[in-house]
């Protein structure tokens, strides 16, 4: 496809979230018909006994399994109020209970995200969040937006609790991620007020899409101004749509330079995209998800994402289902396995 023509699918993209975001106040009510079932299939037997002591092997437990099996409970229609939203809302709860996090529902005006606490030893009022928006909107099963993020927090819970930490690790699924990020705005909000110090904020947002042909990856219009080292590098790979986006600001950028390091491991290219006030003005797709509920708070956060409806046309089943066929779950352990070095990392592994 010409340039051109990546531009112009481009710019009509641009209008979308990196989720398809639109902000209501209210609970709607459960789509007539469209619920699926509150029972989900029975997990794949806990074992959370990866039973390292290093960040890097403690990415290496990543199970590309585990994330297809979460992807597949996940991906149903569930928009809030939905039978299936609040099912799993009760698997990131019941998830995190049987893994040894104390577990609480976070109720705000309109939802409930779920947060679990593993305390850290020696810095215990340090946190470090690890995050995904578990909601959906409409009759699409979201699989890529945001069951992928979700899965993928879900098996770095798992894989991470067999370790020793100083800081405090919490994994968080936050509720209307696509009305608004009203979810993770709560907890942003709340979070200055609780005893400690937010250290890190890591938010998943539509991390298993990849497709390794040329001219697969989209870019926004001016992205070659204002990241012209990155869009070189797209343009000598061909466009081809098979690496990370992480999208970082100043004092999240240590963080960063730990994924590419961790993703390098796994063969999984990274980009940084560093923010500021400027270029925050004229790109504000890179703006739309949950990382920016803790900028908005002067709070640390960044966001790791296969870039969404950039490249994944199934985004908001727009064009095509996206469901969990269309994932590659290969690449989705690629990068859970980066951002869980990177976390452990942050959450200093003894
Ligand atoms: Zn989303």
């Amino acid at each position: 496809m010409p340039n051109e023509h990546r531009r112009t699918w481009a710019i009509a993209t641009i209008a979308l979230c990196l989720c398809a975001c639109a902000v209501r106040t209210t609970r709607r009510p459960p789509l007539p018909g469209g619920s699926a079932p509150a029972e989900l299939p029975p997990d794949l037997a806990i074992d959370n006994s990866c039973g390292v002591q290093s960040a890097e092997a403690l990415s290496r437990c990543v199970d590309p399994m585990r994330i297809r099996a979460d992807v597949n409970r996940i991906a149903r229609p569930r928009s809030p109020g939905s039978e299936h939203h609040a099912a799993v809302r009760e698997l990131c709860r019941s998830r995190l209970r049987e893994l040894g996090f104390q577990v609480h529902l976070h109720s705000y005006a309109s939802g409930e995200n779920v947060i679990g606490t593993k305390l850290g030893f020696s810095k215990p009022t340090e946190r470090v969040v690890l995050s995904a928006h578990y909601d959906n909107v409409g009759r699409c099963p979201g699989a890529d937006d945001n069951a992928s993020g979700v899965a993928a927090i879900l098996e770095g819970a798992r894989v991470l609790t067999s370790a020793r930490f100083d800081r405090t690790l919490v994994v968080a699924c936050w509720d209307e991620g696509e009305n608004g990020q009203l979810g993770s705005t709560a907890y942003a909000r709340a979070a200055n007020r609780l005893e400690g110090k937010l250290r890190l904020v890591v938010a998943l947002e539509s991390v298993g899409y990849a497709n390794a042909q040329p001219d697969t990856q989209q870019i926004p219009e001016g992205f070659e101004q204002l990241f012209p080292d990155q869009a070189l590098a797209m343009l000598d790979h061909d466009y081809r749509a098979d690496f990370l986006t992480v999208v970082a600001d100043r004092r999240t950028m240590d963080f960063a330079r730990s994924v590419v390091e961790h993703g390098g491991r796994f063969d999984l290219g990274v980009h940084i995209l560093r923010l500021t006030d400027r270029i925050k003005f004229k790109q504000q797709d890179l703006h739309r998800s949950d990382h920016v509920s803790f900028w908005n708070e002067g709070l640390p956060a960044i966001l790791l994402t296969d870039t969404g409806p950039f490249r994944n046309p199934r985004i908001g089943c727009k064009r095509g289902t996206d469901g969990p066929d269309s994932l590659d779950y290969e690449f989705a352990s690629r990068v859970t396995r980066a951002g869980i070095g990177a976390v452990a990392d942050a959450l200093e592994v003894r």
